[in-house]
């Protein structure tokens, strides 16, 4: 709406549409269609519709756009597109803009179901992927080729809060022409700064922070206006997997608090990671937000902040890391991120349970870690809740 808008604000006003009535609450539109004046107006909105003008709501709908004009203006993209998850984001994100015989460059440290989507999607449809280890740039140089169509990555990885230099590898995949897809939830939209480093296409599943409260699935792709309404809307809205208008009100809502929330749980990350480290039950502590981590210049760099979650690893192993999970009182056992709830995750037997010991051992993913997605409870309660169960684990 206004050039001039900061962040806060933009969260709070962008993108509002009210009707006649005026009311201050955005509206729910739910409606799956839209009534035309005439046969003429319904004839000329299929051929061209205007830009506050909608034909079904898997095409567009007034709520749904406010939630896209919204987040668009917070990435600093020029349009995007919302989805029914965050699977539905990065799979419409990648098929609407591969064919057979393309090339996809890929970090290894996936999100499960994004591995899925790259290693057996896209390859029953001929797509050919290369993964390569995220973090180093050697890697990226000697696999992306002149035929490399886009590279994909996690730009902090799950669970053990890696960091791809977005900057860099943006770089190296423009000079050969490919697109940087990046799968930012870890990062947040509040400390993201991909647009300025390179990326084309950013993709959030909004089931963490930007919902924040664990109430609904949904998804989003920020990109350019060409890529988002001619490459990427066709795919979305013939293939049914458009974000429902109830869930976009959620989403709406969600944002308003979103700056909020996310200073609010990096800085809890921040104290708890200082106050597990050196806990002499565990062995690493991972927050990029520390100046003990190895990617602490370019966490800083790339996103002011360490981010919302803290990953450690209880030395003894699983049956330490379960007692220690089973003795926390405020935080849950659950596999979300980004909730308003304190969630603590045992990846091994949980989320990454299916990956082959070998890429578990690659990935860090340790029998005793742990990963934590701090919330907005009080850090010094949340710290008590963490030493407790470590004292019993
Ligand atoms: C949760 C998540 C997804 C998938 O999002 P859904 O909303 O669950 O479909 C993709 N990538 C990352 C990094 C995630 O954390």
């Amino acid at each position: 709406m206004s050039e001039t808008w900061n962040t806060r604000t933009k969260l709070v006003h962008e993108g509002s549409r009210r009707s006649q009535y005026g009311e201050m609450a955005e509206a729910i539109f739910l409606t799956q269609g839209f009534v035309y004046p005439t046969a003429e107006a319904a004839e000329a909105r299929f051929v061209q519709a205007g830009a506050d003008e909608f034909i079904y709501a898997r095409y567009g709908n007034p709520t749904t756009r406010m939630f896209e004009e919204r987040i668009a203006a917070l990435e600093g993209t020029e349009d995007a597109f919302a989805t029914a998850s965050g699977m539905a984001a990065v799979s419409g994100a990648l098929t609407s803009m591969l064919r057979a015989g393309d090339h996809v460059v890929s970090a290894r440290a996936l999100f499960g179901s994004c591995l899925y989507v790259l290693e057996e999607v896209l390859a029953r449809f001929g797509v050919k992927v290369t993964f390569v280890d995220g973090a180093d740039l050697e890697q990226w140089r000697a696999a992306v080729t002149p035929g490399t169509k886009a590279v994909f990555f996690e730009s902090m990885s799950n669970p053990t809060l890696e960091l791809v230099d977005i900057r860099a590898v943006s770089e190296i995949a423009h000079a050969a022409g490919a697109l940087v897809v990046v799968d930012n939830v870890f990062a947040t939209p509040i400390f993201s700064r991909a647009v300025d480093q390179g990326a084309d296409v950013i993709v959030y599943s909004t089931t963490k922070h930007i919902d924040g409260q664990g109430r609904a699935l949904g998804g989003v792709v920020c990109g350019t206006q060409a890529f988002v309404r001619k490459v990427l809307e066709p795919y979305m809205k013939h293939t049914g997997g458009s974000m429902s208008p109830f869930t976009s009100w959620i989403m709406l809502n969600g944002m308003a608090t979103l700056d909020l929330r996310c200073r609010a749980m990096a800085e809890s990350a921040k104290s708890i990671a200082q106050a597990l480290q050196g806990h002499d039950k565990l062995g690493r502590v991972i927050y990029p937000g520390l100046d003990s981590h190895p990617q602490h210049a370019l966490c800083m760099e790339q996103m002011g902040s360490g981010g919302t979650l803290v990953t450690f690893d209880i030395a003894e192993g699983k049956e330490a890391a379960f007692r220690f999970l089973n003795a926390l009182e405020i935080a849950k056992i659950s596999n979300n991120l980004g909730d308003a709830k304190t969630i603590a995750t045992h990846p091994a037997t949980t989320t990454h349970q299916r990956l082959p010991q070998d890429q578990k051992d690659s990935l860090g993913i340790t029998p005793g870690l742990i990963r934590l997605s701090v919330g907005l409870e009080d850090a010094g309660d949340l710290i008590a809740d963490l030493m407790g169960a470590l004292e019993r684990a």
